[in-house]
């Protein structure tokens, strides 16, 4: 009974570590979308215990039950490191729950966000208001679609704080992991600027992060990474690449980042605080290891 039960429900693989022989499955109560984009395939479904997850060519990209730890790591770090944050861009970041996040910030005046599917804007108006309704409502923020390599190879515009949002380092998002990209976000980042990439999980993808650290420390005079645990991006701690030209800037003390929080109004978090915002910085030995042979190619 229990097999033919198993077997009439579907499961879906997370196919992201195919290469490694690994797979996570999700059980699917409701398929609530489903469609191959122009750029990628992108399927939403409800899972009984993550609650509505987002998969876009077979890597999670969010789940209901825990996005609040990516997307809290990935803009209030670079934020109150920053200090004074005025102009955002974040490169992808569809589901809008980053942008929901930096805009959190009152000292932001202006939130560009760039992402290449439209479809994904479009699904998550419409699945995940509670991100998109107040992001979209915000006079501060501005939606551009285009591919964001190209944006910031040809943009006149200059950022405090840009954020890497992507996917995995496939499909439309491969781009976003190469030199070129990096070249053109320092391009484009005002002085003490301060640049924020996701870059996977250093235990099953250690070669993505060495090399984005390679491509930072030919492009600014600082490039690491701190850490976060996402239950589902499997796998131990995430990384997310860190690069500005002042190696203080990821130094700041819990006790300076608690004072910026005050100031910014103590806005409820669930995960990230002054203190796991400084602690986030210290990268288990392994990581450290990795990250510091990660050496520019000559
Ligand atoms: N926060 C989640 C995570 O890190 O897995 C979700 C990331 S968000 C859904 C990734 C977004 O990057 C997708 O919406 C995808 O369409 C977008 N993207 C991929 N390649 C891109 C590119 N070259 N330019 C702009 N956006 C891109």
């Amino acid at each position: 009974m229990a097999e033919k039960a198993l077997a009439e429900k579907r499961w879906l693989a997370e196919t992201l570590f195919d290469d490694l022989g690994f797979r996570m499955t999700f059980e699917v109560d409701k398929v609530l979308y489903e469609l191959q984009t122009e750029h990628q395939h992108l399927v939403l479904f409800e899972q009984p215990f993550f609650g509505k997850m987002l998969m876009l060519d077979g890597a999670t990209q969010i789940s209901k039950r825990d996005e609040f730890i990516y997307q809290e790591m990935m803009s209030h770090v670079p934020l109150f490191a920053h200090g004074n944050a005025r102009e955002v861009l974040i490169i992808g970041g569809g589901d809008c729950g980053i942008a929901e996040e930096v805009l959190k910030h009152k000292t932001v005046k202006r939130l560009t966000q760039v992402e290449i599917d439209a479809k994904v804007i479009e699904f998550a108006r419409e699945h995940f208001p509670e991100f998109t309704g107040p992001v979209f409502a915000d006079k501060r923020f501005e939606s551009v679609i285009d591919d964001g390599a190209k944006y910031v190879a040809k943009t006149d515009r200059r950022f405090d704080v840009i954020i890497v949002d992507s996917t995995d380092p496939q499909g439309p998002g491969k781009i976003l992991f190469g030199a070129k990209f990096y070249s053109g976000c320092k391009r484009c980042l005002k002085r003490g600027g301060i640049l924020v990439t996701q870059n996977g999980v250093p235990f099953f993808q250690t070669g993505e992060l060495t090399s984005t650290m390679a491509k930072f420390r030919r492009l600014f005079l600082d490039g690491s990474c701190y850490v976060a645990a996402i239950p589902t991006y499997v796998g131990g701690h995430m990384a997310m690449g860190f690069a500005s030209d002042n190696a203080r800037l990821r130094q700041t003390p819990a006790t300076a980042i608690a004072e910026r929080y005050r100031k910014a109004g103590s806005f409820k978090t669930k995960y990230w605080s002054p203190e796991v915002h400084a602690a986030a910085f210290a990268l288990p030995r392994f990581i450290a290891e990795a990250v510091a042979k990660a050496k520019p190619r000559r």
